[in-house]
């Protein structure tokens, strides 16, 4: 299921960053170990009782020159009016109702998207009184919170979780592997969506009532049925912004969340950049398979080494996703696109394997009787039991004499393990440890 979407607007210096952090808080860093992966703070995942959702910081957005603020300012709400579930709209009890707040409300009236009115910097009691001059924007009933002091953070997820859309089984059945094409713009994302549709019969859906998302497409091939998932922004193009790193970035993230399987698409003529780490990043910490998929090696000069160099080039600047199969393609001549589907169906099955769990126990305690797990002050982490507890990313989880003795370096060796002995192609899984003695 995709999680639900909350994005944070408002003009500048109002606390969004604060409240985004507040609600991501260390959730983001869930690799913070593996080097490669990008720190940059601008989506992460949110939690309020049992509704766990992504939320977008749609700040931070640099615009220079004249009317710098209102450029920005439209360009966080025509993200959070196309990209939300619900859009948290930000003002400040400090300065009250300011031209640059009025424009965002004139912005969001054209959204049908909920929105919630926060308040921030009620820092105390005191300052209740200030929301009430907030009702003049249009929105109702204004939520004051304080993002320094913490206050009334909870009232406010309370509010946005109530307001996201009922959660519905997946629209698309288990057996329709969905996958995404992301990638940094002009790497030839829609090139390829296209080159691999052209050979296949593109299935009109038929099902009555489904909220199928119109960007989607379905097909079918040799009985296996697919659905590309489009990262929106391919189809509107010349925008000002749509050349910003962080607009494709967080363009790719609803795609991401959506898919089973992520092709992270890099240009072979013009080799890895930053923000091809950055994207591939998100997708791996989102736990999807991920195939690297080399695109444009029709104009690529070859010899019989140069796809062994691309490969080693491509596993050091992605150390994260040294699991992740790579393809070489070209969506233009089509060269070599036959090879891609196959590998997308197998990462889906691996990205859905379940380990019996004697075998995973028997693998386990080999590697545990060939390489014990290091003393730390005299005491030596024990595995009682270990079971896989999910799949898609398939999750682990050992049972041991104490969790804090387990290091990074021992898990990543029963990693390589149970990666050794069941396949695993493809997909990230995760290990955790449990007291259970
Ligand atoms: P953004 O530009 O909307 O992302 O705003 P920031 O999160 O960067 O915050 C702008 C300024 O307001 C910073 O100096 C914050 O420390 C301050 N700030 C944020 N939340 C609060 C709050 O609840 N109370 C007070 N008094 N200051 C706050
Ligand atoms: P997107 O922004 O990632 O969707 O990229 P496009 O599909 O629009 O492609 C960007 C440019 O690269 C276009 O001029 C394409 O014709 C070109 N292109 C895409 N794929 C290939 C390829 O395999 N080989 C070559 N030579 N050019 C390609």
């Amino acid at each position: 299921m995709a999680r639900p979407v909350l994005a944070i607007v408002g003009r500048p210096n109002v606390g969004k960053s604060t409240i985004f952090n507040r609600i991501v808080g260390d959730r983001l860093a869930i690799v913070e170990d593996k080097p490669g992966v990008t720190r940059d703070r601008l989506y992460g995942v949110g939690e309020w009782l049992n509704t766990s959702f992504s939320v977008i910081d749609t700040g931070g957005i640099e615009i220079d020159g004249e009317d710098a603020i209102l450029k920005s300012v439209r360009i966080q709400a025509e993200l959070a009016i196309e990209e939300a579930d619900v859009i948290v709209f930000m003002v400040d009890a400090k300065a009250g109702v300011t031209p640059s707040d009025e424009e965002v409300a004139q912005l969001l009236f054209r959204s049908k998207k909920p929105i919630v009115l926060a308040v921030n910097k009620v820092d105390n009691l005191a300052r209740q009184d200030d929301i009430y001059e907030f009702y003049s924007l249009g929105f109702g009933d204004p939520v004051g919170i304080s993002g320094s002091h913490g206050i009334g953070i909870g009232d406010l997820l309370e509010v946005v979780c109530n307001l996201f859309p009922d959660k519905k089984d997946d629209e698309y059945g288990e057996e329709v592997i969905k996958f995404a094409l992301i990638g940094r713009p002009n790497v030839g994302k829609s090139s390829m969506t296209n080159a691999i549709l052209g050979e296949e019969r593109v299935i009109v859906s038929d099902v009555a009532g489904t909220t199928r998302d119109a960007i989607d497409t379905p097909f079918e091939r040799d009985d296996q049925k697919f659905v590309i998932i489009d990262t929106a922004g391919m189809r509107k193009r010349g925008k000002v912004y749509e050349n910003t790193e962080k607009y494709s970035v967080m363009r790719a993230m609803k795609a991401i969340e959506r898919a089973d399987v992520v092709l992270v698409v890099i240009d072979g003529q013009e080799g890895i950049i930053d923000q091809d780490k950055h994207i591939a990043g998100y997708a791996h910490e989102a736990g999807k398979a991920i195939v690297i998929v080399v695109n444009k090696w029709d104009v690529v000069d070859k010899d019989d080494k140069t796809m062994q160099h691309f490969t080693q080039t491509i596993r050091d600047h992605f150390l994260f996703l040294s699991y992740a199969p790579i393809v070489f393609v070209s969506a233009k001549t089509t060269q070599r696109l036959h090879k891609l589907l196959p590998v997308v169906i197998q990462v889906a099955e691996n990205h859905s394997l379940r380990v019996a769990t004697h075998l995973l126990n028997d693998v386990v305690s080999d590697a545990v009787a060939y390489n014990p797990p290091p003393t730390d002050k005299g005491k030596r982490l024990r595995i009682n039991y270990v079971t896989q507890v999910a799949v898609k990313p398939p999750v682990f989880v050992l049972f041991v004499n104490e969790p804090e003795l387990m290091h990074f370096s021992y898990e990543r060796y029963l990693d390589n393990k149970i990666r050794a002995a069941f396949g695993f192609e493809g997909t990230p899984i995760r290990i955790l440890s449990r007291r259970k003695s």
